[in-house]
């Protein structure tokens, strides 16, 4: 069996604004976080173990920040190009597992809509989106709330 596995790893700040973008979801919150699109920073993380498990480069080289034209994209845009190349490569996504690290907003009340999203993004089963969340006990920059990190994995099998 041809399997291939990617890792995606993100940050983003939290910024003005009254909203976040997290898997698709809209949550309202104190903050919004900043970045050249909408900064969603957990289907960043999932574009880039896409993008890793075909071994096709990142996020930044298929979308550049210094290119207008992506300036507030929603970010459904990136994910859904690492899935059309997956299947141009003949592949297609067995798994995503996503972990989002902050101490806030809580992610729990809103993993099911994550999961939701995501699985309707990739057009894969909500069995195989997983959307996790943890903290870094108050350590570092996301302990001190300034900003998300996201961690992802994904599992590719040809078809
Ligand atoms: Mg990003």
């Amino acid at each position: 069996m041809d399997i291939r596995l990617g890792n995606g790893f993100d940050v983003h700040a939290f910024g003005p604004g009254d909203h976040l973008m997290l898997c698709g979801v809209k949550l309202p919150f104190e903050q919004g976080l900043s970045g050249h699109s909408d900064a969603d920073v957990g289907l960043h993380a999932l574009t880039d173990a896409v993008f890793g498990a075909l071994a096709e480069g990142d996020i930044g080289q298929w979308f550049p920040p210094s290119d207008p034209q992506w300036r507030g994209t929603a970010s459904h845009v990136f994910l859904e190009k690492a899935v059309e190349r997956t299947s141009a490569r003949g592949y297609r996504i067995s798994n995503v597992d996503l972990t989002l690290i902050c101490e806030l907003p809580k992610i729990g009340p809103h993993a099911a809509a994550m999961r939701e999203s995501v699985a309707r993004i990739i057009a894969i089963d909500l069995d195989q989106v997983s959307v996790k969340a943890t903290t870094s006990e108050r350590l570092g920059f996301t302990g001190r709330g300034e900003g998300i990190a996201a961690l992802a994995t994904a599992a590719l099998i040809r078809e």
